[in-house]
């Protein structure tokens, strides 16, 4: 029987190139998109059967595609993974006014969901962040959205940025909240090695938010958001009741997924794949149908459980205890009573006789407390 899951698939182009950036990310030459898309029509093709849950285009920036084109590959993507009516089907959008024309398409395509890249309300910062969008953009985009009929929409914000400030952070959550939106999600910015930040960073350290100031941008977000109404259903998002994404909640009960193009990764069976960032590598092999190139683990029964510990604790149930127990065949407190000992001690974890979760302390410092579960003493 094929498994079933999410399916992830990544469209690479970029109308500019975001110095913070370091997904699979090229900017957009019209040949270029145009072969990428033959390659992935062709990776569609000999995928492994799979039944999907849910779909996310994400990118990259999906909308440098015409909306036609999106509703094409949307519509074989669904006929070629059996997904049910109604199913979750998103696609990240850059707010460019110009690349925003057309959500007719998207809702016949059966779109439901939009997830908007917007980082900040603050002009200076989006400028910092080398963002070619507007603050005044978003709420046209939105309007162009809510007038094509779609209600679940989520916006991307990042904290931490060079120059922002608990003021100025502020005024992006409040212009956030204005626009009254299910689903927001709030990034630290992290500064990944061999990006223009990365050597900004290198020589100029002092232009980039100290711990302490980042650990107070996230307060404000939990703090602003919660008391709005939204629940903080996973470290870095925040969901009005009912609107929670499926897509992302597979990734975090450790469900199967499929990735397809450029840099995507799959897990599958227990095997985590992915493939190569190399664009011309990824075409090639695709379009000559052979297999794609990239690196697979597959992970065994400890390990896991070690990753499947790692995700859970990331949201706001933690790691159910009954139901862990029956899929990893493991006593979650005994076999990792050393991490959670530690852990509660400094005050990170807390533990009830059926969950183990985060406490709001353990949010700041999630990606620590969640690593000492990965490989446990
Ligand atoms: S942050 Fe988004 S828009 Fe900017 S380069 Fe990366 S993928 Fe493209």
């Amino acid at each position: 029987m094929s498994e079933s899951g999410g399916l992830y698939v990544h469209l690479p182009f970029c109308p500019y190139i975001c110095p913070y950036c370091d997904f699979a990310k090229w900017p957009v030459r019209a040949s270029a998109a145009a072969t990428y898309l033959r390659a992935l029509d062709a990776e569609i093709g000999a995928a492994p059967e799979f039944a999907a849950k849910t779909v996310f285009l994400g990118g990259g920036t999906p909308n440098t595609y015409p909306s036609e084109t999106i509703g094409i590959l949307v519509e074989r993507l669904r006929a070629r993974f059996a997904t049910p009516e109604g199913a979750e089907i998103t696609i990240e959008l850059n707010p460019d006014p110009a690349l925003c024309e057309g959500f007719a398409a998207y809702r016949r395509a059966q779109i439901t969901r939009l997830s908007i890249g917007v980082q900040s309300f603050v002009a200076s910062e989006l400028k910092t962040l080398g963002r070619g969008h507007s603050p005044d953009d978003v709420g046209v985009v939105i309007r162009r959205a809510r007038d094509a009929g779609f209600e679940n929409i989520s916006l991307d914000l990042i904290f931490a940025a060079p120059g922002q400030t608990i003021e100025s952070w502020g005024r992006t959550l409040d212009a956030a909240l204005a626009l009254d939106l299910p689903h927001i999600s709030t990034y630290g910015l992290t500064i990944e090695a061999g990006t223009p930040y990365a050597a900004w960073q290198a020589r100029e350290p002092a232009a980039f938010s100290a711990q302490e100031l980042e650990a107070d941008l996230y307060a404000r977000a939990i703090d602003r958001l919660t008391s709005a109404g939204y629940e903080q259903y996973e470290i870095s998002n925040f969901a009005r009741p009912g609107f929670r994404s499926a897509h992302n909640a597979n990734y975090w009960a450790n469900g199967a997924y499929v990735g397809l193009g450029v840099g995507a990764a799959s897990y599958l069976g227990g095997v985590r794949a992915t493939h190569t960032r190399d664009l011309s590598a990824y075409c090639a092999a695709a379009l000559d149908g052979a297999a794609i190139p990239g690196e697979s683990e597959q992970l065994a029964g400890l390990a896991r459980a070690g990753e499947a510990a790692m995700l859970a604790l990331r949201t706001a149930e933690g790691v159910e205890l009954a139901p862990f127990a029956e899929r990893y065949g493991i006593d979650f407190v005994s076999y990792y009573a050393s991490p959670i000992g530690e852990m509660s001690e400094a005050g990170m974890l807390e533990t009830s006789p059926t969950h183990v979760r985060l406490t709001r302390r353990g949010r700041f410092l999630a990606n620590s407390v969640c690593a000492a579960f990965l490989s446990p003493t």
